[in-house]
């Protein structure tokens, strides 16, 4: 079993962190496997190496060892550009110079229901699907979902088999939900001109060898579309296991600003790590 803990060094490791890390940890333990850890920092404007030097210091205070080297996504950005080409030259992408607030104005009436996934905000109403856009290092580059979809047949033969509590069993793709929450996801950002959150995990998930991947629920909706990735460009597919999520107070879910859940604050009021291990129900 090989496991990884995948932060993305955007702010403190906070409680919710430290359970998906510690789980993560503990499951390959308990099996024999070996336990990753990968720093996501390829979002180059949210990213500070400050964060990723904290979070290893709050981890290895935690108690946990992980195998060397650990993986910065940022060394590596030839390998995501590589398989970005792959993609495109599957015909499967297209260029996007749609800005956040261009995406908001043409979804002027949002849909009650809709959910969006924690990484990419509003699911895009593919203004520039059919505007044959040159892709220049100031596009975007998104996944045409539709044709993606239409490569793999029958779509249904494409599944993952999710190991958690919430939904155990094994989940076909399904176009419908695909369409309406998730879309043409980003795979290159024009801004930092290199891989996006769903083309970087799933590359680095395959090149790890990663057999079961320990996330929040959270992501759970980003799983489908990992899957079709790793369909098109020929990985395996490891197993999921989609945690629960530690809430605030008000049963909010903990984001990277709420300090006053902060590993670091933990410690600086007298916490032990068998302290954070019960906080988190561990
Ligand atoms: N880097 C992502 C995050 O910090 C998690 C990626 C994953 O576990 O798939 O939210």
């Amino acid at each position: 079993m090989i496991t990884r803990f995948a932060p993305s060094p955007t702010g403190p490791l906070h409680l919710g962190h430290a359970y998906s890390a510690l789980l993560a940890h503990d499951m390959a333990m308990a099996a024999g496997g070996t336990f990753l850890l990968r720093i996501e920092d390829t979002d180059t404007a949210r990213c500070r190496p400050a964060y990723a030097t904290a979070i290893l210091d709050d981890l290895t205070w935690l108690g946990l060892t992980w195998a060397q080297p650990v993986l910065r996504q940022s060394d590596h950005l030839p390998r995501y550009a590589a398989a970005l080409t792959r993609l495109t030259d599957l015909g499967l992408c297209y260029a996007c110079i749609c800005s956040r607030s261009d995406i908001q104005s043409a979804l002027s009436a949002p849909q009650e229901g809709v959910t969006h996934l924690p990484c990419d905000g509003a699911v895009y109403p593919g203004t520039c699907r059919h505007r044959g856009l040159p892709v220049t290092g100031t596009a975007a580059i998104r996944l045409n979902l539709d044709q993606a979809l239409a490569h793999l047949t029958p779509v249904s033969d494409y599944r993952f088999h999710e190991t958690g509590p919430f939904g155990f069993g094994q989940h076909r793709l399904d176009p419908r939900p695909l369409r309406r929450d998730v879309g043409d996801v980003v795979l290159a950002r024009r801004d930092i001109g290199t891989a996006a959150y769903h083309l970087s995990v799933v590359v680095d998930d395959a090149l790890q060898g990663v057999t079961h991947v320990v996330r929040g629920m959270d992501l759970f909706a980003a799983t489908p579309i990992h899957r079709i990735l790793q369909a098109l460009l020929e990985f395996h597919t490891p197993s999921y296991y989609h945690h629960r999520l530690i809430r605030d107070d008000n049963g909010k879910r903990l984001a990277k600003r709420d300090d006053a859940k902060s590993i670091a604050k933990f410690r600086a009021e007298g916490a032990t790590p068998a302290d954070i291990r019960a906080m988190v129900g561990l």
